[in-house]
């Protein structure tokens, strides 16, 4: 192709006019459409986290549809999650700067999200933490028990919380608390068990009073290790619960639950509508208290959201958009070392096929982009006449037949 000569381009990207949609002009220079963003991405960034460490109130300017914005910067696709979580989110805010004289009283939007490993729960979590500038911390439900029992109690969920924000004690009252592997504390069997259930039914009971909202004795320290500690107070009405969980078989529940309700009406043709469907979207409380969720936790976590699968182009988008993307940091590795990488895309066809293919959704590209990039990583260093660096699916193939994720197959 000819080259114009003197063509202008953007002074922040470099992008020639026309590969730009619009080119605005300055005094020295020009911006572009996708720098303009990315400006007003910043800007957006900085006056918000501009304000005190911690900070309880969203500015009246921000929508949940600005929540939304922010969570795109960094989870991919997950539309309904984070539209969800967005408005939880602003609801969440409204309670707490609600008078107590209210005849109405807006209710705790604690959220409960179901969706396979690696599709973005905790990230997701993590981001909305971020967003609104509250210590965040993760549990795993996975290591409390009920009272008495070999394990952790429940109210040392509340001691990590303590423990991120240094001991604030109000900092810890307004936080989130992300509880992973929420579906390992269903009960087992959809029904009541006259026994007691060490490590389900009765962790879920011991979580109603922090859920909900009430003024909990905290370990500062957690466990059960240093019975000499002297016990905190914390309030949990203004902490947001986020629990998560992959509900693994849950689909079999929900499509049981709509085939059966459609046979009911119509026969035939109308059930195998239902057949092919990602269930995960159709999720219902209903199929959460089938799943072993006691009814009164079902009740404390009312906004129910569902991940979906991550399929090729979200896995390949997520190697490369989001603000942290995975080939982001590998580029930035080499650049330090002054060497240009860059990933053809037959490459990074290659990369998803594979994550795909060992099922651990977006956790797999981490492992196989390690196993891919080690070598380079460790010899490319030490020579200084190598400036640029180019991954080729190829090169991808050899390294990845050659090392142990090889091995790794699909369950
Ligand atoms: P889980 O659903 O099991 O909680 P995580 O949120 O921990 O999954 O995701 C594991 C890793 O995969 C994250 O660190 C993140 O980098 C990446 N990831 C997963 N889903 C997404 C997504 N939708 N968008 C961007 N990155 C994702």
């Amino acid at each position: 192709m000819m080259k114009k000569e003197n063509e202008p381009q953007c002074s922040f990207c470099g992008r020639k006019k026309r590969e730009t949609q619009i080119l605005i002009s300055g005094i020295e220079g020009h911006i572009c459409e996708n720098c303009v963003n990315q400006a007003q991405q910043i800007i957006d960034e900085e006056l918000f986290q501009k304000h005190k460490k911690f900070q309880f109130n969203l500015p009246n300017s921000v929508k949940p549809r600005d929540i939304k914005k922010f969570l795109d910067g960094y989870v991919i696709g997950q539309d309904e999650a984070k539209k969800f979580i967005s408005v939880a989110v602003y609801n969440h805010y409204k309670r707490l700067n609600q008078t107590k004289s209210d005849e109405v009283e807006i209710e705790k939007s604690n959220i409960l999200m179901v969706g396979p490993t690696g599709t973005g729960k905790t990230l997701l979590a993590k981001s909305i933490a971020k967003f609104l500038n509250v210590p965040f911390a993760i549990v795993d439900a996975t290591v409390f028990t009920e009272a008495g029992y070999v394990g952790e109690d429940v109210e040392s969920i509340l001691s990590r919380l303590l423990q991120v924000c240094n001991y604030d004690v109000t900092a810890a009252q307004h936080g989130i608390i992300y509880i992973d592997e929420i579906d390992k504390i269903a009960r087992k069997g959809d029904n009541p068990s006259i026994t007691r259930d060490v490590s389900g039914e009765g962790v879920q009971q011991a979580m109603l009073k922090l859920l909900e909202g009430s003024e909990v004795l905290v370990p500062p320290q957690g466990g059960r290790k240093h019975p000499e500690q002297k016990l905190v107070k914390v309030d949990t009405s203004n902490i947001l619960f986020i629990c998560g969980g992959a509900f693994e078989g849950i689909e079999r529940i929900i499509a049981s639950r709509m085939n059966q309700s459609k046979v009911g009406f119509k026969k035939g043709k109308d059930k195998e509508n239902v057949g092919n469907d990602n269930f995960l979207q159709y999720i219902s409380p209903m199929d959460m208290r089938s799943f072993g969720l006691i009814p009164e936790l079902i009740g404390r976590v009312p906004v129910l959201v569902h991940l979906d699968p991550l399929d090729k182009t979200a896995l390949s988008s997520i190697l490369t958009e989001p603000k942290n993307a995975l080939l982001k940091q590998f580029k930035k590795i080499f650049k330090a070392d002054g060497i240009q990488l860059t990933y053809e895309d037959d490459a990074i066809d290659y990369i998803v096929e594979k994550a795909l293919e060992y099922k651990l959704g977006a956790r797999g590209l981490r492992s196989i982009c390690e196993a891919v990039m080690t070598d380079a990583m460790y010899e490319l260093p030490s020579q200084s006449d190598i400036k640029e660096f180019v991954v080729t699916r190829e090169f991808v193939e050899e390294k990845l037949e050659n090392t142990k994720i090889s091995k790794l197959k699909a369950a």
